[in-house]
């Protein structure tokens, strides 16, 4: 009876039988993985409650403050939330962080000095990155105020280098920065245990190096954070991963004390650090965002996952594959022509609950040297933990695609997307 009337419903959303029946039979192979994503999920879920629980959340810090915002209790009690649960000593978690790339550069900036270094052991870091190091010219990046950068290729097969790494420690050395995530790039995302055992290699080398982990998108992956294995600052964006999909904007630097405690010096002034920054009312929809990331963060895998095994099943390239461990949210799939992308970010569109009408269009973005197609219908404005894709216009011509705030909606567009490359004659389906 329920299968009948969820067969309809998919059908008026627009889920040909066929499609659908493709999908169940994907889904039905992926049992145990979700069951090992939802048993992570639960772990995580606990953690955080625990963490709210020892830290005494209580509804008084769900009250807005204005102006300075001296004494905000409940800033403060979800900066202990925060600290607790990916067991910091202490965290910065602001709406004034206003992106990843914001928090991540409050970070660099309040922990480097003139004439320090700073080393990437993983290669080249995020795009927008390259402008806050200096990598590309910028004015006030980094490099502008005498900091200077070294970068350590990884190995082809995408480990590191810690021949080269050792050799690029020097007694400028100050700060090593660790991208979990591989974002756009086609190396392969890190596990914690892997960045274990990097900053411990960095460690044995040179023992009072910062190690800063950029934890974007990995954030509830695992059930372990980079600062359970050494990191001494992991940084995000709460419109990501740990936001839960509530968190209308924001970013968080949690870690040892000292490093913390430099970065809100940078973020505020010298002198006022943490002790300021109104929290204008956000305080519930960060806790709240917290609190649902873990199932949020499972369901964004599980979408993953599945869009994998679709796209592998019918040919395509997919990174990850269908069949690997996860360590972040991202999904790479390669049609190799732009019809093919084109169709399939069309698809995630219209699956949307905001948007859904919209058609998106590949176009000229400034700083990109293709034109590039971006699908997202969302709550929260960029929100990249809310399912989305986006794609240049160029060969290989892979698109990226990551989140999902429930399974349902994930699943929901990845059967559009396929329908969409169905009715364009550009997938057949196995009969
Ligand atoms: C998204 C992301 C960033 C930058 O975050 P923004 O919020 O987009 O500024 C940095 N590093 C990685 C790995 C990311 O995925």
């Amino acid at each position: 009876m329920i299968d009948t009337q969820l067969s309809r419903m998919y059908e008026s959303l627009g889920i040909s039988k066929d499609v659908q029946m493709f999908g169940a039979e994907t889904e039905s192979a992926l049992k145990p993985r979700f069951e090992e994503i939802d048993r992570r999920a639960e772990y995580n879920q606990m953690k955080v409650i625990k963490a709210m629980q020892d830290c005494r959340v209580s509804d008084i810090h769900f009250a807005a403050t204005t102006g300075y915002g001296y004494n905000d209790l409940g800033r403060d009690t979800l900066e202990n939330v925060y600290a607790a649960c990916f067991h910091g000593e202490s965290a910065l978690v602001r709406p004034q962080l206003m992106s990843g790339t914001h928090a991540l550069h409050v970070a660099l900036s309040g922990n480097l000095r003139p004439g320090d270094e700073l080393l990437s052991p993983v290669g080249k870091p995020y795009d927008t990155l390259e402008e806050v190091i200096g990598i590309r010219e910028s004015a006030g990046s980094l490099k502008e105020y005498g900091v200077s950068y070294r970068q350590a290729d990884l190995l082809p097969d995408g480990t590191f280098d810690y021949e080269n790494i050792r050799k690029a420690i020097n007694e400028k050395t100050k700060l090593v920065t660790i991208q979990r995530s591989k974002g756009y790039a086609t190396r392969p995302t890190f596990s914690v245990e892997q960045i274990g055992q990097l900053i411990a290699f960095v460690k044995s080398v040179k023992p009072d190096v910062i190690c800063m982990v950029d934890n974007c998108y990995g954030e509830f992956v695992e059930i372990t954070e980079p600062t359970d294995v050494g990191a001494d600052m992991i940084v995000g964006s709460l419109i990501k991963n740990p936001g839960g999909g509530l968190a209308p904007i924001g970013g968080y630097i949690v870690g040892r004390k000292d490093c913390v405690d430099r970065a809100a010096y940078r973020l505020s002034a010298p002198g006022l650090g943490k002790e300021v920054g109104a929290s204008l009312g956000l305080n519930q929809s960060l806790f709240q965002g917290l609190f649902l990331a873990p199932t949020v963060v499972a369901g964004a895998l599980k979408g993953a996952i599945f869009a994998a095994n679709i796209y592998e099943k019918l040919g395509f390239s997919v990174h990850p594959n269908g069949t690997e461990e996860r360590h972040d949210i991202i999904q790479a799939i390669t049609f190799g022509t732009a019809e093919g992308v084109i169709a399939f970010c069309q698809g995630i569109q219209a699956a949307a609950p905001v948007d859904s009408y919209v058609k998106p269009e590949p176009w000229d973005m400034p700083g990109y040297d293709a034109p590039v197609i971006m699908a997202a219908g969302a709550f929260v404005q960029g929100s990249s933990i809310e399912l989305s894709a986006d794609a240049p216009i160029k060969p290989p011509y892979a698109v990226y695609f990551q989140g999902g705030l429930t399974w349902y909606h994930a699943r929901l567009g990845i059967l559009k997307s396929l329908q969409s490359l169905v009715e364009r004659g550009i997938v057949r389906l196995p009969e």
